[in-house]
């Protein structure tokens, strides 16, 4: 049977199965049952849109149209690749971690690059090993102490939707743990990720987006870290697995001292590596739920008109640097797709606070700006 792909119309949410046959000036898409011809795409339009270095399965499009096609088979990028030029960027692989790593090591400076071998080797290699029950009891009480005394909106609708949308994500991501969807009455306009599968929104960026959609893009960008283990990591990478299973294993009144100096912070900032891999995975959990991929860019375009500069601003979405122009092009997606939230959905959401008192004028003692 001939390696399939999926096609959105770009009308109804609707993906239908197609097999492709690339001629030199054309790329004609079948319907895989029926075998008629779905769509006739002319090379000189074709365009491969993303991020061809690190996402999976980028999809290609007819520039102009809303259109696009999702190919997950390999096999199948990769004849496209060699028979189509506009498609050449189908067939690069991704690159490994080792190669990278190695490269590093050998161009820069010795001493540099053992630190970061020992990060990354480091820090990959043991995260997983934390017990995944002690990561969550190690975001709780890292949420404690970055929440401080903001109220968490109640709304339950709300909640059920963001958490439900959470949940169906992790599963296509094969996230083998229930993830939590916390919202803290306020700003900044920011969301960010703890280990354990906690995730943070502040009701500021709910306000702040435009439709659910641009909700949707910053969670499933959240989804990403929380994949990827990138808190935990974060913290491995800070404090060094020593000092963590000590503060773990002692007691969590330990993690107090951990929080001070803002060092807490400076863990959960993620590199853009961290930050490229979570874009990354954003758009092909939305585009694996069949829900539409446009919102992360869209949020992204917007939030860099402004952002916030206090300490709450320093991780999460805003992390070590604002979103580039870089990353916006490689988020980039049609509006196709189903919307990530009914409307039904979407109005509690917005009303998840409704009723939940305002914070107070200095409501959080967040730890002082790292030097
Ligand atoms: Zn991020």
């Amino acid at each position: 049977m001939a390696a399939r792909a999926r096609y959105y119309d770009g009308k109804v949410a609707l993906a239908r199965e197609v097999t492709l046959r690339p001629a030199s000036h054309e790329l004609i898409i079948l319907d895989a049952a029926s075998s008629s011809v779905v769509a006739r795409w002319p090379a000189n339009e074709l365009e491969v849109l993303g991020d061809t270095e690190h996402e999976k399965a980028p999809p290609v499009v007819r520039r102009g149209d809303d259109s696009r096609l999702v190919i997950e088979d390999g096999e199948l990028r990769r004849q496209l690749a060699s028979a189509m030029p506009p498609l050449a960027a189908l067939g690069k692989p991704r690159p490994s971690a080792a190669p990278r790593i190695a490269l590093f090591g050998a161009t820069l400076a010795l001493a540099v690059g053992l630190f970061w071998l020992t990060v990354e080797i480091g820090s990959g290699y043991v995260a997983p090993f934390v017990p995944y029950d002690l990561q969550r009891k190690l975001g709780e009480s890292v949420a404690g102490d970055l929440i401080g005394q903001q109220p968490l909106c109640q709304g339950r609708a709300g909640l059920a939707a963001i958490n439900g949308l959470a949940n169906r994500m992790a599963k296509v991501a094969e996230f083998p743990h229930p993830v939590s969807v916390r919202i803290v009455k306020g700003g900044p306009i920011n969301a960010f990720t703890l280990p354990g599968g906690i995730l943070v929104f502040y009701s500021d960026l709910i306000d702040r987006a435009r439709d659910g959609n641009e909700v949707a893009g910053v969670l499933a960008h959240e989804m990403g870290h929380v994949t990827h283990s990138h808190a935990i990591k974060g913290l491995v990478r800070q404090y060094g697995v020593d000092q963590l299973l000590r503060a773990m294993t002692g007691g969590f009144s330990d993690l107090g001292t951990v929080g001070q100096g803002g060092s807490l912070l400076l863990a959960l900032r993620n590199g853009r590596a961290f930050e490229r891999d979570a874009d990354a995975t954003a758009v092909e959990l939305l585009d694996k739920l069949g829900l539409r991929a446009d919102g992360v860019a869209r949020f992204f375009e917007r939030l860099m008109e402004d952002h916030p500069t206090d300490m709450a601003g320093l991780i999460g979405i805003w992390s070590s640097h604002p979103p580039t122009a870089e990353r916006i092009a490689a988020t980039r997606r049609p509006p196709t797709g189903k919307p990530a939230f009914s409307d039904a959905e979407w109005t509690a959401l917005r009303q998840v606070c409704a009723g939940t008192p305002t914070p107070r004028q200095t409501p959080t003692p967040r730890p002082r700006k790292p030097d």
